[in-house]
């Protein structure tokens, strides 16, 4: 008989499952924060329930736990790891350490593949195969936070979902894995780390605004006009610059959120100071932060990294309007970890 992953369960849910083996409620409160709050993951090891408790719950519960496939560390200390889920997929999250500043981040997948397409994006060139479960994300937290402390003496300071796939388009589950990040009941971390990137959903940011969701916003912007986004980015067709500003200021009238918006720079393509003129403009809606990133080499894309000199002029002018702008190297690149470079490259040798 095939085990069902006791980690699907809600805390009202486990009480029921207590209570169906006569055992009080309380006893739920005790598996739920053995769970989510000491992130354990056998059930022997849950010493304040009865042996018998334990040998029902094995019996028909597990945790299918996610295997680490490949680790590659790069020189900066960036760690990538490739996991496989219980159905063989693979995906993979990255540690980003940045020492001086007492940065420790995840970046997290949220899906098996994506079905986006980018243009600049291994990821995209895999296909989506389906949404991550909460726990599989939830999972990749936990362990790469052991990770963290192991290697670091420090544990994660920060997390972004901006691994494989669009959060926005597996709502559901990655709100319920921020719900175990954040919840004082879980891991209790809070809100202000956590930062959800988007190609720009519009009905899932309007959704956030809706359910008054505070965690940071990422927009992958990348282009500051429709036409050069849509050549970027397919889901512009149908979720345009415009409606996208939109859902984003609807989201920061009612959060008061941190928005940025992510910009990766391709030479003679998106560099110019007319495309600075027109990405400042963008930023009048609501305080926003621009991040400009290198762009890293994907094979097969036909795109080129914009020399440093063209980055810093494209920077200044934005600085010199006053909008607050950082350049960012990637970090991680020698081990295809950085920004739009995961793809289970190991894995597919
Ligand atoms: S950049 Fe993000 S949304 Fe676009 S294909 Fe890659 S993973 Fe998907």
């Amino acid at each position: 008989m095939n085990k069902t992953d006791i980690r699907i369960f809600s805390l009202p849910e486990l009480e029921n499952i207590a209570q169906a083996y006569g055992e009080p409620k309380f006893k739920a409160k005790q598996i739920y924060q053995w769970i989510w709050q000491k992130g354990v993951m056998d059930f022997d090891e849950m010493t304040n329930l009865s042996k018998n408790l334990r040998e029902n719950l094995k019996e028909s519960y597990t945790f299918n736990k996610l295997q680490n496939v490949h680790q590659q560390i790069s020189v900066d200390g960036t760690i990538k790891t490739g996991w496989k889920l219980e159905d063989n997929a693979i995906i993979e999250s990255v540690l980003i350490p940045v020492p001086k500043d007492t940065r420790y981040t995840l970046c997290v997948s949220s899906q098996v593949g994506c079905s986006l397409n980018c243009k600049f994006c291994a990821t995209g060139k895999l296909k989506k195969v389906r949404n991550l479960k909460d726990y599989e994300i939830y999972e990749q937290f936990l362990r790469v936070n052991n990770q963290s402390i192991e290697k670091y003496n420090h544990k994660l300071t920060n997390i972004v979902y901006m691994g494989m796939g669009e959060p926005l388009l597996n709502y559901n589950n990655v709100l319920k894995s921020i719900d175990k990040i954040t919840n004082p009941n879980a891991s209790g971390y809070s809100m202000k780390r956590i930062t959800i990137s988007t190609a720009g959903i519009v009905k899932g940011i309007n959704k956030l605004a809706d359910d008054n969701i505070k965690v940071n916003i990422a927009l992958s912007l990348h282009a500051a006009d429709d036409k050069k986004r849509n050549f970027l980015m397919p889901i512009n067709e149908t979720n345009n610059l415009k409606d996208v500003i939109k859902s984003l200021t609807n989201l920061y009238d009612k959060t008061k959120v941190k928005i940025s918006f992510e910009y990766i720079m391709f030479k003679d393509f998106n560099d110019s100071l007319d495309d600075a003129e027109k990405l400042y403009k963008l930023t009048k809606h609501f305080p926003v932060k621009i991040n400009i990133i290198e762009y890293n080499y994907v094979k097969g894309v036909d795109l080129k990294k914009t020399d440093d000199d063209k980055i810093n002029q494209f920077a200044k002018y934005l600085v010199d309007k006053g909008v607050m702008t950082t350049v960012r190297r990637s970090r991680g690149k020698d081990i295809d970890a950085a920004c739009g470079q995961l793809a289970n490259k190991i894995e597919k040798k």
